[in-house]
């Protein structure tokens, strides 16, 4: 008896999907049980990565869609102080379809990387909040208002959509391993 797949290989960059604009769902498409399947997929994949948001392309579907979650259980091991300097918060598992993005309030810096990237860091100015006018996973319109850490997220997984990679807008001096960064930069 075949096993399923419990989650997806992310491909890294180099790869060409990552560079290019992903396609918008139909409402029939997303309903689609092997749009459906797929959404299942990227949610283990995400967690076991883990992840706070993995984007279609980068289990090299080039579908304008992505998944979110910020785990408290994850977030009770992190230091709170740095948590606190983030605006970071849990979020619970939701996918975002079809998105338009409005960013709003200046832009902060702060490390970030990418499970495309591995193994990589490098600080981002991104948005301080933004609106997002999207789809759920059963094509019902959203309207989500974020700040602070979610915000960020939400910026770095709608990049993927339109082919953009951190390393687009990092501070290039920045650029360095996650080896680094744990040794230098967190406790
Ligand atoms: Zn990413």
């Amino acid at each position: 008896m075949p096993i399923a797949p419990i989650k997806l290989k992310i491909v890294q960059t180099g790869e060409p999907v990552l560079r290019e604009r992903a396609k918008p769902l139909t409402l029939e498409q997303l309903q689609s049980s092997e749009v459906q399947n797929l959404i299942d997929l990227m949610r283990e994949t995400m967690r076991d990565a883990p992840g706070v948001g993995l984007a279609a392309p980068q289990i090299g579907a080039g579908l304008q869609l992505a998944v979110i979650e910020d785990r408290a259980d994850l977030l009770e091991k992190m230091d709170p102080e740095q948590l606190a300097r983030q605006d970071r918060h849990p979020l619970p598992f939701h996918v975002i379809v079809n998105p338009k993005i409005t960013l709003m309030g200046e832009p902060i810096e702060f490390f970030e990387g990418c499970l495309s990237v591995r193994g990589f860091m490098a600080v981002v100015p991104r948005a301080q909040r933004v609106r997002v006018e999207c789809w759920n996973e059963r094509g019902e319109p959203q309207v989500i208002e974020a700040a602070g850490w979610y915000a960020r997220i939400l910026q770095h997984e709608i990049d993927h959509l339109d082919g953009t990679l951190y390393l687009d807008r990092m501070y290039t001096r920045s650029f360095m391993t996650e080896d680094y960064y744990r040794h230098a930069y967190s406790r």
